[in-house]
């Protein structure tokens, strides 16, 4: 998707902070965020939300990545959340996963 922000960034068309990659998944800093701790983990192949065929299988993956990352970072607790539709509060229309924490993580 051309003119996909999240796509964008995934290939590297725009620079961001980004916290872990794989063939799958990115995850990268929130550029506005809600919480000491607030990244957007990514599936790499273009799925535009929850709401989209086949989303379960992606969306578990995420959830996956989420929990290794959390881990990683050693966050003790934390917000999983999907936006989902403009209504749901979606402005970018790229599925992904919002993992916010009041912890700090560098
Ligand atoms: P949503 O409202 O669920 O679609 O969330 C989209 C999120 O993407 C928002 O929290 C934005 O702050 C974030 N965002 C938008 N553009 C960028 C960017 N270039 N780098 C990092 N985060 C971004
Ligand atoms: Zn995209």
């Amino acid at each position: 998707m051309s003119d996909c922000i999240f796509c964008k960034i995934i290939n590297k068309e725009i620079p961001t902070e980004i916290v872990f990659e794989d063939e799958q998944t990115i995850v990268f800093k929130d550029i506005h965020p809600q919480a000491p701790t607030h990244l957007l983990i990514v599936p790499k192949n273009h799925l535009e939300s929850i709401k989209s065929d086949g989303s379960e299988q992606v969306a578990s993956q995420l959830i996956a990545a989420a929990k290794t990352i959390a881990k990683q970072k050693g966050l003790d607790g934390y917000k999983l959340s999907f936006n989902v539709g403009k209504e749901g509060g979606q402005i970018v229309d790229h599925l992904h996963l919002h993992l916010l924490s009041n912890q700090l993580c560098h």
